[in-house]
C-alpha cells in the first residue's frame, strides 16, 4: 500500500512522561517517526509535534494507540498572524518554534517570522508574552 505522512500535535498525559511512547509507534507500529519538537518533563503534562510516516492503515493503528493511553491529538493546521508593528523583538517566541520559522536577525536584532516555514503547531501563540501571535482558528 502506498506510504502517506501525517503531521500532528500531542498533548500527552503526565502518566505517560516516562513511557516509551515513541519507541512504541515504531516498533509496534512500523512507522517512521519524525519529532519537530518535544517537551517533556517529569511527572508533568508533555507536548510534542510528530510527523509519522508509514502506510494509511499503520498509521490510523498508531493514532489509535495513542488515544487509548489518552494522548490528545489534532493535526497541524493553524494559519499563524504575527501582527508585525506590534512586536518588541523579545525573543520569546524564538526557542518554542520547531522550524525556525521565528529567528532572529542578527544584524539588526529583530525577531522575523518566516510564514513559509511554519508548520502550524500554534507552540509560539503563548509563548509571546505581548499575544500578537495568533490564529484565527486557534
Ligand atoms: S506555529 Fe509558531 S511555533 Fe509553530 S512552526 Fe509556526 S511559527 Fe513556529
Ligand atoms: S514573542 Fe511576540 S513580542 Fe516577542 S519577539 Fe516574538 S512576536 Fe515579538
Amino acid at each position: 500500500m502506498k506510504e502517506s505522512s501525517v503531521k500532528i500535535v500531542l498533548t500527552l498525559p503526565k502518566e505517560t512522561w516516562d513511557k516509551p511512547v515513541i519507541y512504541k509507534l515504531i516498533k509496534d507500529y512500523d512507522l517512521v517517526v519524525n519529532i519537530l519538537r518535544a517537551e517533556i518533563l517529569p511527572k508533568m503534562e508533555g507536548s510534542a509535534v510528530l510527523e509519522l510516516n508509514g502506510t494509511p492503515e499503520k498509521i490510523q493503528k498508531g493514532i489509535n494507540f495513542l488515544k487509548s493511553i489518552n494522548v490528545k491529538i489534532r493535526p497541524l493546521e493553524l494559519d499563524i498572524i504575527r501582527e508585525d508593528e506590534k512586536c518588541i523583538h523579545c525573543g520569546a517566541c524564538i526557542a518554542p518554534c520547531p522550524t525556525n520559522a521565528f529567528h532572529l536577525n542578527i544584524e539588526t536584532f529583530k525577531v522575523e517570522f518566516d510564514k513559509s516555514k511554519c508548520v502550524g503547531c500554534g507552540h509560539c501563540i503563548s509563548a509571546c508574552p505581548t499575544r500578537i501571535i495568533y490564529s484565527p482558528d486557534f
